[in-house]
């Protein structure tokens, strides 16, 4: 028995299972799949109650004929997906026409279906076809499936909320939006329009149909290929995050994906732009060859493995990291902008959905500001992009206030610094480059340091000496719990060294993770902390001037390493705007 063929029983049986109907998602998805296999340009879902009492999907595609309408009813059609290949073409979404009977044994289905030719009218009931007659000629397919899981009681039992039912599908039909930006996608709840995209292919526009005119105005558009794999797609500013997953969007050939692996690849290249607990917006799209995509997927949860893994989140990595590397990521103080946190507060009562994706998904409004206008054909091309040495313009301290924000101008604006996010940035680019290029030069103490541990933290650092060697520490067991500290290497702070050793002792002995990079990553954010400037040091104007061309140099001048914003700017026309000089 050949390879494809096991995969094939696989899946049958998974359909088979009826996994595909356990929820109402499950029922919209396949409609709506079977209305862009169609090749619809509109597709109108209306729902009543979440789609407990009514789902009615609308297409303009290619219809059916009365036979091929009746066949989709019956359990003995053809299959329409034949191999794995299938699953991952560019023009098959795989389970089309699959579940079609599954449903109809569970609901009330009312089908209306015109190729052009002939207009079709079917009745069913529980899975029994009751009446077939003629219809008007619309070309097109409207299918209405009703009071569905009347006839399983135990069934219904399953079924979340109506909030939780209602916010996997409106998440499911905003990411079917963003793969197909040339479809006009319409969904419904309760006669409530909850979006509406315009369908004329322009990606940026379907994001701003769906995330709203804020996040359309800060994303910025990626391209990257090689031997393997080609993306696109956009992502947003490290200015704009939320605190969960569900504003990542990734497309494999079209199709919506999940994929932990990709997902942590993102972050990474985020890396101290954004805070830890943080997600930037993505809609990724990866075109690859079917061939490369592994066979282990989830007919419903959508999650994809790949065989050349490592060349896909080099190239993501790679691209991602240049876009924020090329760009003046300064956060602008604009009295119109509406923090994310906007979107947060307006989560539109809906619950947590636990089982379809992550915990994390959540549902996002719909073009909540309709009212700000926002003009697609200039963004990218007023996009400033500036050679890496002058990210950040030169700019000159005025002054201090309440000992912690720099005030800055320069021809721009006003910009203020955060003047421990700065030293601290500063600080962690400095110690990481030196931790990770192995900086060789040490001093030695002229009384060296005796460091007592309590027995339990001594036990784990006895074990990780080799660490300190790494370090270039030279050192010594000094009986019960205690090391001695007879040179450290030059690149600590040298107003602090015990403090410093201490600290880097303290990540030893917290850390489960010792690779290398990740352990050098978390002693300089751990240094970079503790011995920058604070928050309340009163420092001088020779100290602002210092700060700033010391930030000026750094590679991401914009964040400190916990991806808390360094400087922010209030541009001359902000400040004309907020004084009424300028409307
Ligand atoms: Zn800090
Ligand atoms: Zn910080």
């Amino acid at each position: 028995m050949n390879k494809i063929q096991v995969m094939n029983e696989d899946l049958a049986n998974k359909i088979a299972a009826g996994e595909v109907v356990e929820r109402t998602m499950n029922v919209v998805k396949e409609l709506v799949e079977n209305s862009i296999d169609a090749n619809s340009s509109i597709i109108k879902i209306e729902l009543v109650e979440s789609g407990v009492k009514e789902i009615k999907v609308e297409d303009d595609g290619i219809g059916m004929s009365r036979d091929d309408s009746i066949l989709a009813f019956s359990r003995h059609a053809t299959s329409k997906l034949k191999t794995l290949d299938d699953l991952f073409n560019i023009n098959s979404l795989g389970f089309r026409g699959e579940a079609l009977p599954s449903i109809a044994s569970v609901s009330n289905i009312t089908l209306k279906t015109s190729d052009g030719v002939e207009g079709t009218m079917l009745e069913i009931d529980g899975g029994v076809i009751k009446e077939v007659k003629s219809c008007d000629l619309k070309k097109g397919t409207t299918i209405t499936v009703s009071n569905l899981f009347y006839n399983t009681p135990v069934r219904l039992k399953y079924l979340k909320s109506l909030y939780t039912e209602l916010a996997n599908i409106s998440d499911y039909v905003n990411k079917m939006a963003l793969s197909y930006p040339n479809v006009k996608f319409i969904l419904i709840n309760n006669d409530k329009e909850l979006l509406n995209t315009s369908g004329n292919g322009d990606l940026l526009k379907t994001i701003n149909n769906i995330y709203g005119v804020v996040v359309a105005s800060k994303m910025m558009e990626i391209k990257g290929e090689n031997d393997d794999y080609k993306i696109s797609g956009y992502i947003s500013y490290p200015e704009l995050t939320k605190s969960n997953r569900s504003s990542i969007t990734l497309l494999i050939n079209n199709r919506v994906v999940k994929n932990n692996e990709i997902v942590r690849c993102i972050l990474d290249s985020y890396h101290t732009y954004i805070p830890k607990d943080r997600c930037p917006y993505i809609v990724l799209k990866i075109e690859v060859d079917p061939f490369l995509v592994d066979v282990n997927v989830h007919p419903t949860k959508m999650e994809v493995k790949f065989s050349k893994m490592d060349s896909l989140l080099s190239l993501i990595n790679e691209v991602i990291s240049n876009r924020l590397s090329k760009k003046t990521l300064i956060p602008k103080a604009n009295p119109d902008n509406i923090e994310d946190n906007y979107y947060e507060d307006i989560k539109v009562e809906y619950e947590v959905n636990e089982n379809l994706y992550e915990d994390e998904e959540k549902i996002k409004p719909n073009n909540k500001v309709e009212e700000i206008t926002f003009d697609f054909n200039t963004l990218e091309n007023t996009e400033e992009e500036f050679q890496e040495d002058e990210r950040i313009k030169d700019m000159y301290p005025i002054g201090l206030v309440h000992g912690t924000y720099i005030i800055c101008e320069n021809q721009n604006g006003m910009f203020i610094i955060d003047q421990h996010a700065a030293a601290e940035r500063i600080n962690y680019e400095k110690y990481y480059h030196a931790l990770s290029t192995h900086s060789n030069n040490t001093i030695d103490v002229l009384i060296p340091y005796k460091i007592e541990l309590p027995s339990n933290e001594y036990i784990i650092l006895e074990k990780h000496f080799d660490i300190l060697d790494r370090l270039n520490f030279k050192y010594e067991e000094f009986g019960n719990n205690t090391i001695i500290i007879r040179s450290h290497p030059t690149w600590l702070p040298k107003y602090a060294p015990l403090e410093s050793i201490k600290k880097i002792i303290e990540v030893i002995v917290n850390n489960e993770d010792f690779d290398e990079d990740k352990f050098n990553e978390k002693v300089s954010i751990t240094l970079a902390c503790k011995m920058s400037i604070k928050a309340g040091d009163v420092i001088t104007m020779p100290d602002m001037t210092y700060l700033i061309e010391e930030l000026r140099k750094t590679k991401n001048p914009f964040t400190c390493p916990h991806g808390r914003p360094t400087i922010i700017a209030y541009t001359k026309y902000d400040l004309e705007k907020l004084f009424k000089r300028a409307m």
